[in-house]
């Protein structure tokens, strides 16, 4: 199976870092690239070939910078993993969401395995991390542009002090949760 790991926002933050946590030092391309690398590292080791790109794609793919989404498609992942942290405006939200295009389709089904093995993984650290569900977004370029299952990770809120400790102290069990999800799904797909 060849997946397609696709960090969010530009690596080295430049020109856009994402989501901040000023107070902590935090910035969502960092934790999105560290956990990508580390799950990237799992699913090879559960003998999937993976491809991973970082690059700035934020509001869709950027001129002059590498198309995340024609990588994908030109390379015929099966699955495509964008990971990101969330923020919310009261900074006082907490939880892991999962996008996927069609919530009937393949993508959504990724999308509720990653959803269950966070469940699994993560929130026993935490019982306070909600579980934010699998949800629906037609808008997010990385499911839009890619013509295989796509599903994008919200680990946790970068701007919450108890989830960006969940993100900075289980990275670890963040990755595993998400390879493990990929690999659960990769045994049912159709
Ligand atoms: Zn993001």
């Amino acid at each position: 199976m060849k997946v397609f790991v696709n960090p969010g926002h530009a690596p080295g933050g430049e020109p856009d870092p994402g989501a901040v946590n000023g107070e902590l030092g935090l910035r969502e391309c960092d934790l999105a690239r560290a956990i990508g690398e580390r799950a990237a590292e799992f699913l090879e080791m559960a003998g999937c070939e993976v491809r991973l790109l970082q690059s700035h794609n934020l509001a869709g793919e950027s001129p002059g910078y590498q198309n995340v989404t024609e990588c994908a498609n030109s390379w015929g992942a099966d699955l495509f993993v964008s990971i990101h942290c969330n923020a919310s405006r009261l900074h006082n939200a907490r939880g892991f969401e999962t996008f996927c295009y069609d919530a009937d389709g393949e993508g959504g089904k990724a999308a509720f395995f990653i959803q269950q093995e966070i469940f699994k993984g993560v929130r026993p650290f935490d019982p306070g991390f909600w579980d934010r569900g699998v949800k629906v977004n037609r808008s997010f370029a990385v499911l839009r542009c890619t013509v295989m299952p796509a599903v994008l990770v919200e680990t946790g809120f970068i701007d919450n002090p108890q989830d960006a400790r969940l993100l900075v102290e289980h990275r670890e069990e963040f990755a595993a949760a998400i390879a493990r999800g990929v690999t659960d799904w990769g045994q049912v797909k159709a």
